[in-house]
């Protein structure tokens, strides 16, 4: 068996250090990765796991053997000492009970030789206590019990608990190497619009591809359009964006409204990214004033951020609408 075909291109350079780690035997005992969503980070922090678990001396620290004790554990999902949290579901944080219920089994000693590792995905989403209560475990973690914590969000982790964690950054990749990789695996349809809406994550360039994301943009562009022409209620909108909650909506909307203020002050096609929406952005720009768009690119960001948050996401898109409507 061999972990190493599963590195993705762009994750080679993290993938070099984590090996390091294990080969210096120097592995830190708190990590934060972070990078935008659709890089595969879980993945990546899938296969140091199982490299650090395997038991198999003759390891050559690049891939695990693939037979021993540890390794048929783990890729069974059942190993002991992989312990990997997050979110319970897409409306709600990773509370204390969670955060708890882990430092519990951090006490325990390690089942087998190796190490145990805690993952916690989605980090940025534990709430204030759990962190509170995290921090505390990550003050004095046992020997031999590594904890890595996953982001999309860096900034809503707390500096106190970046400030203890050995960071990696993710890095995206290039539009040429995304694209090479979107290629290679298959993946069919306008591959450019699909990176442009992924923000070059290929990933998550690959699952809009499946799931028809280029449509659902173009329905929500469309709504966008009319309800800045009154033709269209709020409610509407607001009421199409919750049942496709699983879009990044806010970031598309975001590069259109980036797209309408560059428009706004140029009328060039030049660096315009939704380069298809070119004729009706600029249609739509004519009565918009430049400040009133750049307060409204803030509302944006502000929405962006909130929804990754437990709220009432049908509210917070309605408040949005009404502020676009007004622009
Ligand atoms: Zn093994």
């Amino acid at each position: 068996m061999s972990v190493s075909s599963d590195i993705l291109p762009w994750h080679d350079t993290a993938w070099q250090l984590l090996k390091s780690y294990i080969s210096n035997e120097r592995i830190p005992q708190a990590l934060l990765l972070t990078g935008q969503a659709g890089l595969g980070k879980a993945q990546l922090v899938r296969s140091f796991a199982h490299l650090l678990l395997c038991e198999s001396s003759n390891s050559s620290h690049d891939s695990p053997c693939g037979k021993c004790r540890s390794c048929i554990l783990f890729v069974s999902g059942t190993h002991p000492d992989f312990i990997d949290i997050k979110p319970e579901s897409e409306d709600k944080d990773i509370g204390i009970d969670q955060i708890r219920w882990l430092l519990s089994k951090i006490r325990l000693t390690v089942h087998y030789l190796q190490y145990r590792i805690i993952v916690v995905q989605q980090a940025d989403q534990m709430n204030r206590s759990a962190a509170n209560s995290f921090l505390k475990g990550l003050e004095e973690p046992p020997d031999r019990t590594v904890i890595i914590l996953i982001t999309d969000q860096l900034s809503l982790i707390p500096a106190t608990i970046q400030s203890r964690c050995q960071k990696i950054v993710i890095e995206t990749p290039t539009t040429d190497r995304a694209l090479d990789w979107l290629n290679k695996n298959d993946t069919t349809g306008d591959l450019s619009l699909l990176l442009q809406m992924s923000r070059r994550a290929p990933l998550l360039a690959r699952e809009y591809a499946e799931c028809d994301a280029i449509t659902i943009r173009m329905q929500l562009f469309e709504k966008f359009v009319l309800l800045r022409r009154k033709k269209l209620s709020v409610v509407v909108v607001a009421a199409f964006c919750c049942e496709h909650n699983q879009f990044d909506l806010v970031a598309w909307m975001i590069s259109w409204i980036v797209d309408l203020m560059k428009i706004n002050q140029t009328s060039s096609v030049v660096g315009v990214e939704n380069v298809d929406l070119y004729d009706p952005l600029k249609i739509l720009t004519g009565d918009l004033d430049l400040q009133h768009l750049y307060d409204f690119y803030l509302v944006a960001l502000e929405l962006h951020l909130q929804l990754k948050q437990p709220l009432n996401k049908n509210l917070a898109y309605e408040g949005f609408f009404i502020k676009w409507a007004a622009v």
